[in-house]
């Protein structure tokens, strides 16, 4: 008998980085229970892009950035 640990390592370590500067977001600041922490800091990595190079697309960018950075 043996138990397999399964911790969630797919959440450590995942870091988002700025294409257009050197501002990076870890995924391990954000709280799970404030639902998936890798959405939030895409998110956080969103509104930098917006505020720092307002270059982010306008509308719904979600969707195509999210595939980018995954
Ligand atoms: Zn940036």
């Amino acid at each position: 008998m043996y138990t397999i640990n399964r911790a969630p390592k797919d959440q450590r370590g995942v870091i988002l980085n700025c294409k257009l500067c050197s501002h990076s977001v870890n995924v391990n600041e954000f709280n799970e229970k404030l639902g998936c922490a890798r959405t939030q800091a895409a998110q956080a990595m969103l509104k930098h892009v917006h505020n720092q190079h307002s270059k982010g697309p306008t509308g719904r960018p979600m969707a195509q950035t999210m595939e980018r950075w995954y």
